[in-house]
């Protein structure tokens, strides 16, 4: 069984970027939507349920037919949700630094160039989806894809992602996403993604 995890901070910490309303319902009800429907998918099939979701999402080819559609979605939106809350903290002058700076750097020259491409991605999203920046061989780079699909199923390490559905913003910001993207760069917790990036480093898994 898999289990909705508490938001690592208070339901208002994120305001006046994300407000307490909509991290209520996108916690409580979008996340454990797709924890539910998730859980839903895997009951005939036991041997799923015993995997960690990380394995999961890196053999979804391998699922029986019936619930590889179900386990894509609702496996990767609980999957996708439970990192999206690690990656946000209560608003600080956090900015990267150390190696994920030096990779910052490299790849997009420095850190403003960086953000308004990875924005400049969020916008071209059609639809519902993520964009996200990710660890491709020694280097960092952008990443986007749609509905609840991510990186980890093409072997790539995410580090970096932001929900760009309309249920994350909507209700603050309506359809204005240039500004909720524009918000959410204060809440961006610098530290889980350094370590995302020392632990993916490490890992050699992807
Ligand atoms: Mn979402």
């Amino acid at each position: 069984m898999f289990t909705l995890p508490d938001l690592p901070y208070e339901y208002d910490a994120l305001a006046p970027f994300i407000s307490s309303q909509i991290q209520h319902l996108h916690h409580d009800k979008h996340h454990r939507a797709y924890v539910d429907k998730l859980n839903i998918a895997l009951e005939k099939y036991p041997d799923w349920q015993n995997k960690s979701i990380e394995e999961i999402i890196k053999s979804l080819d391998n699922l029986p037919d019936d619930v590889k559609t179900a386990v894509r979605n609702n496996g990767g939106g609980h999957y996708n949700h439970s990192m999206f809350w690690e990656m946000m903290a209560p608003a600080s002058n956090q900015s990267p630094t150390g190696a994920l700076l030096d990779k910052i750097q490299h790849s997009f020259g420095d850190v403003d160039s960086f953000k308004k491409q990875f924005g400049d991605n969020a916008m071209k999203i059609f639809g519902s989806g993520w964009q996200w920046l990710i660890l491709d061989g020694d280097r960092v780079s952008l990443f986007s894809t749609p509905n609840q699909d991510n990186p980890l199923e093409k072997g790539k390490a995410p580090l970096l992602g932001l929900d760009v559905w309309e249920h994350a913003y909507y209700l603050q910001y309506y359809n204005r996403r240039p500004d909720y993207v524009e918000a959410w760069w204060n809440v961006v917790n610098w530290d889980n993604v350094a370590r995302r990036l020392d632990e993916a480093m490490k890992s050699k898994l992807v």
